[in-house]
């Protein structure tokens, strides 16, 4: 098949546009794609100057994902100097697994020449996953650990990294998952959540209207909490992650991870293979829906918590929590009675 661009040999055919590119074409479109997003979510805000700029950490796993986004980002902003790019890579203590991607991740940073910042379970916590996962004190599938960890570490090193915004490789794929599994839960409270946190454009900082942005598309509530996350990467299909890093030979390490448990996960993945298969754009749809209808939870929800969510600071380490011991202190407490 041939390029409809350009009528060059076809490297890719997207059934969910009907679009055959060749290789020079799907690279720029996806580039495209995570700088429409970047736009349209207005991720550089007015007030970053070059006196001033805007610092962007992004979490670099070393997988295809994140490699991908801090390589177009870079580019992206390369010649801006409104924007500063950082790289912050977590080590679970994961055998076999991050080591390998840990050097990917140091090639990538030293290619681009960014700032690159290592952090360990290990140093930050004295524990490494491999064992956690030997001991399980709590009973609990590998990621539940892990994920209260990493987001302890990611948010704490984004603010000690003077972090304006914190950046993770989320792609669609990712997110169609993470829109039906709550979805099938029920948990809108949860799909509020996941629109402040991430999903919402932020509000333009001058002359926007309160809580929309300049297309009149609602914006998130902005937490004074936390970093304010946000995923560029969230349009562009894994599939088209993985083909850009192979033909810009990225260094990306591909294995998964011993532990990944997410067994639920696993089958709405499946299920929506199937789906997308079948019915080319379903995901885009999901996605397209699933915001309006988590602008609107969030809307809901924002205005029955006002001032009744009381967070407090954890008595060990500080950090912001409903209860007196945060979540990742009581964990580490049975971890380590274990
Ligand atoms: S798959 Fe689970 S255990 Fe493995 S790194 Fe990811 S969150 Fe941690
Ligand atoms: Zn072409
Ligand atoms: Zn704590």
């Amino acid at each position: 098949m041939d390029c409809d661009k350009c009528g060059r040999e076809a490297v890719m055919h997207a059934a969910y546009s009907g679009l055959h590119l060749c290789e020079d074409h799907f690279v720029s479109s996806v580039e495209k794609r995570v700088r429409r997003r970047v736009r349209e979510d207005n991720l550089v805000p007015d007030d970053a100057t070059p006196e001033n700029p805007e610092t962007w950490v992004v979490g670099l796993s070393g997988g295809k994902d994140s490699v991908v986004l801090t390589d177009i980002l870079y580019r992206t902003f390369e010649k801006d100097p409104r924007i500063e790019l950082v790289a912050l890579t977590v080590h679970e203590g994961i055998e076999g697994y991050r080591d390998e991607s840990v050097a990917a991740c140091e090639e990538l940073s030293e290619n681009l020449g960014i700032r690159h910042e290592l952090v360990s379970y290990e140093e930050e916590f004295g524990v490494r996953m491999d064992d956690v996962v030997e001991s399980d004190p709590e009973n609990m599938a590998a990621c539940a650990y892990c994920g209260v960890f990493r987001r302890d570490v990611l948010s704490r090193y984004a603010e000690k990294l003077g972090a304006d915004k914190l950046l993770t490789g989320h792609n669609l794929d990712d997110e169609a998952q993470t829109a039906m599994m709550n979805f099938l839960e029920g948990d809108i409270a949860q799909i509020a959540k996941h629109f402040d946190a991430s999903l919402g454009g932020f509000d333009e900082r001058e002359g926007g209207a309160p809580s929309a942005s300049a297309d009149g598309a609602p914006t998130r509530e902005e937490g004074d909490h936390f970093i304010p996350r946000a995923k560029p990467l969230r349009d562009v299909p894994e599939k088209e992650v993985a083909l850009y890093a192979h033909l810009e030979d990225l260094p990306a390490h591909i294995t998964e991870c011993p532990h990944s448990s997410e067994a639920y996960r696993g089958e709405i993945q499946s299920l929506l293979y199937k789906l997308e298969e079948n019915h080319p754009g379903t995901r885009h749809s999901i996605m397209a829906g699933y915001e309006e209808l988590a602008a609107l939870a969030a809307k809901e929800f924002g205005a029955r918590e006002e001032g009744r969510v009381e967070l407090s600071e954890c008595e060990r380490c500080g950090s912001s929590t409903t209860r007196d011991l945060c979540r990742k202190c009581s964990l580490l407490d049975s971890i380590h009675a274990a």
